[in-house]
């Protein structure tokens, strides 16, 4: 196809993409000096209301309220870890109320659910893991097996595609406590079928934690109905949260009994916080995750990003999702491929989640000229460029731009 045709088609995806008003929503989408921002998987762009209500939550809220905001009638801020992550429960994760908690980092989640899991299963001496798993996993859970004298059992998985249920149930068996994968992987964008490997899992008398940092707010998650026990994820990246925005836990409800066994007890996870009485009682339900006072100012501009996701619904964000994906294939096989360039990421849109990553030696060369071009993607060790088009601000023309600079530099 010749450049203009390509363009052409970009116009008219533009044209009939029915999410395309939201993009107006987002603080400048064309200002700056931002060409083409393909970054949406590692950190999402700001709302035009996330600068006014943080505004309005320093001078009304924090500034008039003071102390007294904690325990306000009308939204009591000690209440937002479980308002929030309702709120996320239903947008974005299929998950029923009083399961989701939002709070610390994602790594300190995992750590925390970790622990429990491997609390709940008593004599199980195993942790399965796959060998591409994002670092931090990988670390939190070594560091587990240290300090509980556990064996992790690595899976090796294909670093251009991912984790399967096959590779799951030859790993295994009576002695696994937990099963820690990543439902999309971080370097290929392979999306893991959970359901699958839940059921498999379960059936050995396993639980499974999963990491959906690059799944919320990109592709459908059902995780009551996959029967899903754990889960955490990012809310910086799809979910437009701000750079260090806090974490959320998932704990399925019949594992609420096993909440106290996260290593963490603190004041904000006790039944009654104020009572400053002697010795941890854990509060009932998945409050019983919380460990110290919540962050609240960084959990402000995620009512603004669940109003938009709720309003555009996860559904049609991974329609235009996988078209996104598709047209990004299509340029890398006219522009890219015959420069020597491989994709490794699935090209079957059933297992591909919302990022497609480039291979080519020397790429890590072009990272810095393309931010230079205001063209913005991310390089992952080896050679990868990973691009991640967020379906709620990156339009098909922007995708164009960027993947037209690329093709300059080649
Ligand atoms: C981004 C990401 C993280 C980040 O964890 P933090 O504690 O927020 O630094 C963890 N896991 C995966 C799979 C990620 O993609």
């Amino acid at each position: 196809m010749t450049s203009s045709s390509l363009q052409a088609r970009a116009l008219e995806l533009d044209a009939a993409d029915p999410l395309a008003p939201l993009r107006e929503q987002f603080l400048a989408p064309d200002d700056f000096d931002v060409v083409s921002y393909l970054d949406g998987n590692s950190l999402g762009r700001p709302l035009r209301a996330t600068a006014a209500l943080l505004d309005g939550f320093v001078r009304t809220q924090w500034g008039g309220q003071l102390i007294r905001g904690w325990n306000s009638p009308a939204d009591p801020w000690l209440s937002w870890p479980e308002r929030l992550g309702d709120r996320l429960g239903s947008a974005a994760l299929g998950a029923a109320p009083g399961q989701v908690v939002v709070a610390d980092s994602t790594t300190v989640l995992l750590y925390k659910l970790a622990r429990t899991a491997v609390a709940a299963r008593p004599g199980r001496r195993e942790i399965v893991v796959d060998t591409d798993n994002f670092p931090t996993d990988r670390y939190i859970v070594e560091g587990i097996a240290a300090e509980c004298d556990l064996d992790l059992v690595w899976i090796e998985t294909d670093p251009a595609a991912g984790i399967t249920p096959d590779q799951v149930a030859a790993a295994v068996t009576s002695s696994t406590a937990l099963v820690l994968l990543s439902h999309v992987a971080y370097r290929s964008g392979w999306l893991a079928d959970a359901a699958a490997i839940n059921e498999i899992a379960h059936a050995a008398g396993a639980l499974t934690l999963w990491d959906l940092s690059h799944s919320v707010g990109s592709v459908e998650l059902s995780l009551d109905d996959w029967g899903v026990d754990l889960a955490v994820g990012c809310t910086y990246k799809y979910l437009n949260g701000g750079p260090g925005a806090p974490a959320f836990a998932y704990v399925a409800s019949a594992l609420h009994g096993a909440v106290e066994g996260q290593p963490i007890h603190g004041w904000m996870g006790h039944r009654d916080s104020f009572e400053m009485g002697p010795g941890y009682e854990p509060a009932p339900g998945i409050r019983a995750l919380l460990s110290g006072t919540p962050p609240i100012l960084a959990m402000v501009p995620l009512d603004a990003n669940l109003d938009m996701l709720s309003t555009a619904t996860i559904q049609a964000v991974r329609r235009k999702s996988l078209q996104l994906t598709d047209y990004v294939l299509l340029l890398a096989d006219e522009w890219l491929v015959p420069h020597g360039v491989t994709v490794v990421s699935p090209r079957d849109p059933a297992r591909r989640g919302g990022h497609v990553t480039l291979r080519r030696e020397g790429f890590a060369a072009l990272l810095e000229p393309l931010w230079q071009r205001g063209v913005i993607p991310d390089y992952r060790q080896p050679d990868g460029l990973r691009i991640g088009p967020a379906p709620l601000s990156t339009s098909f023309a922007e995708v164009y731009r960027g993947l037209d600079a690329l093709r300059s530099l080649l």
